[in-house]
């Protein structure tokens, strides 16, 4: 009896995954047949450098906190198509941006440091490339250096990122209709008393002139940016800093990453042939890297905004416009929750920082450092400073004992790039003082860290309009690719 009852629940089982393939396998030899690839004549993409499932719901979760809700949602969570993304490198499983956008932009796997080329240095033809070859217009944007990681992927190629003054290079030669962000350092000569990073005697900005480019360069053309109105056919560099452009909470006079993305989209939609254009909120990645939770999350709703302005396009386009918000990694190990707050959460706090670690490590704590030694530098000459650009106020013992530790490390000489394994684990490389500082805010708010890296946690993949539905599902980052070249209707074969 029992062997029968055995035999006949084996049989039901091997019915049943028979009837899961067997209906899998009728749908396969269908889905060919059917399916007209839908096809975009602009397609917009936006990654956010860093950005994973953690930095959008700290910024929602912040945003939320702002307007008395749980939450309140970015923009593109509304998109229908949504996926989850892999990232590994070819050569290690935590991945940097340019093996990262070389992915995304050429559909292939390459070793970390590689600029859209594969391990033999050989190289491998991007998004832009092949829109190019479709007549259609091009255009790359970044609140980086425009010459740093993943704008550098979509045009140009090189064995190093390091190599920006030959990246520079490259893109001056791409034909990229568009090209704006920060960086203007790998472009001009040393004869615009502005700084360069140039030592051979080149002005790659001159020479883009020869081309028929109009350029803007530096903050100090911010203005004229701004009233500057598109005409068909014309060819823009729009290099608004020296290097990366500045955080958006530090609320630099420089465009912002929407305003870049409005007059880029502004430009190319006037190809008759339609357009590919790439936005990169680039500086999320920065913030993660110093664990400056309030300025990633301030840089990661002013990539929302770039991406407003893209879904305000398709929304007049429908039909014919692809959408895409991606990251190429996380960075940090951010998480919401932490260990000395348990269950309880308090991003509303964050609001109360109004400056950058950064633009706070090279104003004022730079000057408090060059007046004082470790001997007379004391926490309580800085708490106002403190409270005025942190909110961090009624500091309790231990927090004021951890900032004193972290002060005299910084003003003991204990130069930033530390090789203190300890050192490393509590700065992680940054101004001591300045990273306890942001610790203990991100701390009281709830916002955990793991790492000054970035990590291998899968990202969010959001997709809109013509063809979305192919970002539906758990895919890796060459899909982007592979789905976005065949929705441009590029033959990649
Ligand atoms: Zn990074």
């Amino acid at each position: 009896m029992k062997k029968l009852t055995m035999t006949l629940v084996l049989l039901m089982m091997l019915f049943s995954s028979f009837l899961i393939t067997a209906e899998g396998v009728q749908e396969q030899a269908m889905a060919p047949a059917a399916v007209q690839q839908e096809q975009a004549k602009y397609v917009i993409l936006l990654i956010g450098d860093g950005m994973s499932t953690a930095q959008i719901a700290a910024a929602e979760a912040y945003l939320g906190a702002q307007r008395g809700v749980m939450t309140s949602p970015m923009s593109f969570q509304s998109f229908t198509a949504q996926g989850l993304t892999t990232t590994y490198a070819s050569d290690r499983f935590i991945t940097d941006s340019a093996a990262a956008g070389t992915a995304i932009a050429t559909g292939s796997k390459t070793y970390c440091g590689a600029i859209s080329v594969d391990e033999s240095g050989t190289p491998l033809k991007t998004l832009v490339e092949y829109a190019q070859d479709l007549d259609l217009a091009t255009g790359i944007v970044s609140t980086t250096r425009i010459t740093h990681a993943t704008p550098a992927v979509f045009a140009s190629h090189n064995v190093s990122r390091n190599e920006e003054n030959d990246i520079a290079a490259d893109m001056a030669d791409s034909g990229v209709d568009y090209i704006a962000g920060g960086g203007y350092r790998n472009f001009i000569g040393a004869d615009r008393g502005l700084k360069t990073k140039r030592t051979d005697g080149v002005d790659l900005i001159s020479e883009m002139e020869r081309q028929g480019y109009r350029s803007f360069v530096s903050e100090s053309m911010t203005d004229t940016f701004r009233s500057w109105n598109p005409r068909a056919g014309e060819k823009v560099v729009a290099l608004m800093g020296a290097s990366h452009l500045d955080y958006a909470i530090d609320e630099a006079h420089q465009p912002t990453l929407a305003e870049l993305t409005a007059k880029g989209i502004d430009l190319l939609s006037k190809d008759k042939d339609g357009f590919f254009l790439m936005v990169e909120g680039g500086r999320i990645d920065h913030a993660c890297h110093a664990n400056d939770g309030m300025t990633s999350i301030g840089d990661t709703l002013a990539f929302d905004e770039a991406v407003q302005v893209a879904a305000a396009f398709y929304q007049q386009h429908p039909n014919e416009t692809l959408v895409v918000v991606t990251g190429d990694h996380e960075t940090g190990g951010l998480t919401l929750g932490f260990a000395g707050t348990k269950y309880e959460s308090a991003y509303g706090m964050l609001g109360d920082q109004s400056i950058s670690y950064e633009n706070y490590t090279y104003g004022e704590f730079a000057a408090y450092k060059a007046a004082h030694t470790v001997q007379d530098a004391a926490v309580t000459d800085l708490i106002p400073s403190l409270e005025s650009n942190f909110g961090l106020y009624d500091m309790s013992e231990s927090e004021i004992a951890l900032l004193q530790s972290a002060l005299e490390r910084s003003l003991g000489g204990e130069v930033v790039k530390s090789t203190f394994a300890d050192d490393y684990l509590l700065y992680g490389g940054y101004e001591p003082f300045v990273m306890e500082v942001t610790h203990i805010l991100n701390r009281r708010a709830g916002l955990g860290w793991t790492s000054y890296s970035h990590t291998a946690v899968p990202i969010a993949t959001f997709a809109i309009g013509q063809g979305s539905d192919a970002f539906m599902g758990y895919y890796d980052n060459t899909d982007i690719f592979t789905n976005i070249s065949a929705i441009m209707g590029v033959d990649t074969l």
